[in-house]
């Protein structure tokens, strides 16, 4: 590449989903100028994520979105157990997350609310060249091994802090919509390009994620079920042998998520009628009454980890980095995890806090290895054995020891939150003292 731009931001930050402008915000915000470049004209709208779990709101709270956030979701204060029948196996209430967390408490919010928030504080910054149309096409590194060829460690060659004028770094080429070139310079990339990940391919890193055996089938209706099932809460888990899903009250709407075997017909599943049977079974609580059907879409499911989360200076965070099921909503909230955690240990190596990169790659093996031994072994637990009439009885008597026992409830709220793996707020509540506590 020739005609290079000299960069005055130290950092890229490739894609403006929540991760990118999560990771965009905290350099900024540790006075390090970034760069963030976004493909598309403007931030996206699909309804994608909707579950925030109290450790990201400690740390949005940190970054003075939480409150502004919370003020458009639906707070959410206990989490059930239930069969077909009605019958309630177990239930657990956020409040006992008190003293753990500054919000004992589940947030239901499109992940479409945070991101202009998360824009809105990057903007206020000064420290941010935000490019939408923007998007990435080429990368090397400069002065130290390709992308393709550093490992953890690698291409490390070069100056580490301070402007981009020469040392080791990675050349960027970004194509805007009318197909203009430009060629820039920064010493690192955090690659936050989400699933199908350019950076993670031009890296020569591998990208395939093996499918469950099961879809998701996603059924949004603006009837408020809670008003015609009695006692369902806003996080309720049916688990029957006839019929398992997951309802979640939302703001203005309820979705219901069913697995679907993966071979099964998209398009029968997604049949108004079948949708409409479906949904009678599920909801007998509400029979006779009409249940609205606004929306039903299918969405794959996938495992996915990437084996190393850089490339010599390219730093991968988010759906980039690692997928799992979309049971007990963990990915978009790991992937903030990753952008609080990896700019934080970024911002420190372009400080000099310490020579040279170790707190970096301390930072992100332990994203990876959180993702590895908690994030998708939980996620995956979620639903294990919800098909078999043998083992479900065993996984409800489970349940209801776990709701009986304060500790073992509190543990459980812990994990399932995240918080026991989460990066710790800076600022605030006695968080990271009481977790430890209670793993004692
Ligand atoms: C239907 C659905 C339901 C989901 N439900 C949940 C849930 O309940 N709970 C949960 O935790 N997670 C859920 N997820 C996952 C969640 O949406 C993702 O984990 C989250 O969006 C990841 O954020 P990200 O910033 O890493 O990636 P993304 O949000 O995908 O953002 C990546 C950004 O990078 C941009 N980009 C890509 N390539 C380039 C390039 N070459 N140059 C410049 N920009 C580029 C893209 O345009 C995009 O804006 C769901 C996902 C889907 C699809």
């Amino acid at each position: 590449m020739s005609g290079d731009t000299v960069s005055r931001e130290p950092v890229a930050v490739v894609g403006a989903g929540p991760v990118g402008l999560t990771a965009a915000l905290v350099l900024a915000r540790s006075g390090v100028r970034v760069t963030l470049l976004e493909s598309r004209e403007t931030l996206a709208t699909e309804s994608r994520a909707s579950t925030f779990h109290p450790s990201t709101l400690d740390l949005l709270d940190e970054l003075g979105v939480a409150a502004a956030l919370r003020r458009q979701g639906r707070t959410v204060d206990r989490v059930q157990w239930r069969d077909l029948d009605g019958f309630v196996h177990a239930e657990l209430d956020y409040s006992l997350l008190a003293g753990h967390t500054g919000h004992p408490y589940r947030l239901h919010v499109e992940q479409a609310r945070l991101t202009p928030l998360l824009l809105a504080e990057l903007t206020a910054t000064g420290l941010a060249d935000i490019r939408f149309g923007t998007t990435v096409t080429g990368a090397d590194h400069i002065g130290g091994g390709g992308t393709g060829g550093g490992g953890a460690g690698g291409a490390t060659g070069g100056r580490t802090g301070g402007e981009t004028g020469g040392g080791g770094g990675v050349r960027l080429r970004t194509e805007d919509a009318a197909g203009r070139v430009t060629v820039t310079r920064h010493p690192y990339v955090l690659a936050a390009d989400g699933s199908r990940s350019t950076l993670r391919a031009l890296a020569g890193l591998p990208g395939t994620a093996e499918e469950y055996p099961d879809y998701a089938l996603r059924v949004v209706t603006g009837t408020p079920l809670d008003e015609l099932v009695p006692g369902l809460a806003p996080l309720s888990y049916v688990r029957d042998t006839r019929a398992s899903f997951s309802a979640l009250g939302m703001p203005d709407h309820w979705r219901l998520i069913f697995r679907i075997p993966r071979g099964t017909d998209r398009d029968a599943v997604l049949a108004p009628e079948a949708v409409r049977v479906r949904v009678e079974q599920a909801l007998p609580g509400a029979a006779g009454k009409a249940v609205r059907i606004d929306d039903a879409h299918t969405y794959r499911l996938a495992r996915f980890l990437l084996p190393r989360y850089r490339a010599g200076r390219v730093l991968f965070a988010g759906d980039a980095a690692h997928l799992t099921s979309t049971a007990g909503g963990l990915n978009m909230n790991c992937g903030i995890h990753d952008a609080v955690e990896t700019g934080r240990a970024l911002a420190s190596v372009l400080r000099g806090d310490a020579p040279g990169e170790t707190a970096l790659d301390t930072a992100l093996e332990r994203r990876r290895s959180v993702v590895e031994t908690a994030v998708i072994p939980r996620s995956e637990a979620r639903t294990a054995g919800l098909d078999s009439a043998a083992e479900l009885p065993a996984r409800l008597a489970s349940l209801r020891r776990t709701a009986a026992d304060p500790r073992s409830a509190v543990d459980y709220l812990l994990k399932a939150s995240l918080l026991d793996v989460a990066p710790r707020p800076l600022k605030g509540d006695a968080h990271a003292d009481l977790v430890s506590q209670a793993h004692r």
